[in-house]
């Protein structure tokens, strides 16, 4: 079932959401970037004459009850933004009553499923290695599935638009699905959007296809790479990997960072980029620091012959040019993770001007998604999120989606 294709009317529907969003110390919300992407879903929701359950976690509170992390804390900004008051059940399991009694075109928030150990069905307070584990997981994972039915117990129809929480195999994006038939459940509208990106980066692919893969490590990145690398014509690797990569080519690296262990991988990377055909990018010169701080002392030197005792911190000026090239002619981006440490606004120019370049890029029609932390809030911090095709509200779930994995929220409902 597709949400576009169902008629909520009279019908109550149970929402996984990700209202999992940051909060100050008095609880106020500080950016509410999640729960305006789930507006799209409920409004069609309360527009077609249904009633709204919204399930949710927030942060990580192991299991048990946390005042910090109560989900009470945003009915205010949620009612707000959908119009009208918001009820709210203390105890998500326990919302029988307060779920019956809903009608048409009211909402009921549940209280963090996170404060019960079955949303994640791991069990709590006993060792991996603990002879006793393989029994408590097995013992859980029944009571998971009771607190699945339970939730599913609330409503007529269940969707899921929880695309952060997607490659979790969790009671409320997952076995939940269990409980409701093929007609009754569906992925919210975010969530076909972020499947529809992840879909024109993986399937449909206009070619040229360049993807920019920067961050800390390759030991992280490797699965997403090793896929890629049957995709893209370009794979420009930029960031702290690069270190590893310069190394095991030979390069003086000085204090960078570099995974000693990972070098023979990252010769294998670069020798199947050679077998496919793909161009595989590194930085040719680079910004380093004698310290890793903001107010260290700076120069360009070649990624390759970089002076000891001084790190690269971000791509050099020639990189920029040489990115800009692979990037602007591309018909296809993807881009994850930042081209140097841009936490300091000195080391931030690299991922910048990727940025830049990737506007420039879909300004001239191509599809360009963003995905991961890093390289939204660079996105973000030069007021380019207009100017790309699309940003993933996904860390985890976008990462392995692009690896090829199948994600347990997806499947649960497309089978
Ligand atoms: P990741 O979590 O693997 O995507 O990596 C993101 C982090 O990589 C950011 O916090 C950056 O500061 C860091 N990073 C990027 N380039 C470098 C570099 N040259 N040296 C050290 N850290 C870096």
């Amino acid at each position: 079932m597709t949400i576009d294709n169902y008629s909520f009317q009279g019908k109550k529907a149970i929402v996984r959401v990700d209202f999992n969003v940051p909060l100050d110390d008095k609880g106020q919300i500080t950016d509410d970037t999640r729960i305006r992407g789930a507006l799209p879903t409920l409004q069609k929701i309360l527009t077609d004459g249904g009633a709204l359950i919204l399930m949710s976690h927030m942060g990580k509170p192991k299991g048990k009850p946390s005042d910090k992390l109560s989900l009470k804390q945003i009915v205010p900004a949620l009612s707000q933004a959908l119009n009208r008051p918001v009820l709210f059940a203390p105890d998500c399991a326990k919302a029988q009553e307060q779920a019956a009694a809903l009608k048409a075109g009211e909402v009921l928030l549940l209280e963090n499923l996170r404060f019960y150990p079955e949303e994640e069905g791991k069990p709590v307070g006993i060792d991996k290695a603990d002879p006793a584990y393989e029994e408590a997981k097995k013992a859980m994972k029944s009571k998971q599935k009771e607190f699945a039915k339970t939730l599913a117990s609330y409503a007529d129809c269940y969707v899921n638009d929880a695309f952060g929480t997607a490659h979790r195999k969790h009671a409320s994006t997952a076995v939940i699905a269990d409980y409701f038939d093929a007609d009754h459940k569906m992925l919210g509208l975010l969530m076909e959007k972020e499947v529809q990106a992840v879909e024109n980066v993986l399937n449909n692919i206009n070619r040229p296809f360049t993807a920019i893969m920067g961050g800390s490590k390759v030991s992280t990145k490797i699965g997403i790479i090793t896929n890629l690398l049957n995709k893209v014509d370009n794979l420009i690797i930029c960031g702290g990997m690069t270190y590893t990569f310069v190394k095991a080519m030979g390069g003086k690296i000085g204090t960078s960072i570099c995974e000693d262990e990972q070098l023979q991988l990252a010769l294998d990377i670069l020798e199947q980029a050679k077998q496919k055909g793909v161009q595989l990018v590194l930085a040719t010169d680079t910004v380093v620091a004698n310290r890793f701080a903001e107010d260290a002392d700076t120069q360009v030197c070649p990624s390759n012959a970089i002076p000891d005792n001084w790190m690269g911190m971000d791509i050099g000026p020639e990189s920029s040019v040489l990115f800009a090239k692979y990037i602007e002619s591309a018909k296809t981006i993807l881009w994850n993770g930042p081209a140097g440490v841009f936490e300091m606004d000195k080391f931030a120019k690299g991922s910048e001007a990727i940025a830049r370049s990737i506007a420039k890029a879909t300004a001239n029609g191509a599809y360009s998604l963003i995905g991961g932390g890093d390289s939204v809030a660079c996105i973000n911090k030069l007021h380019l999120a207009d100017q790309v095709s699309y940003i993933s509200t996904g860390g985890g779930a976008l990462l392995e989606a692009i690896e090829g994995k199948t994600l347990p929220g997806v499947a649960a409902i497309n089978g």
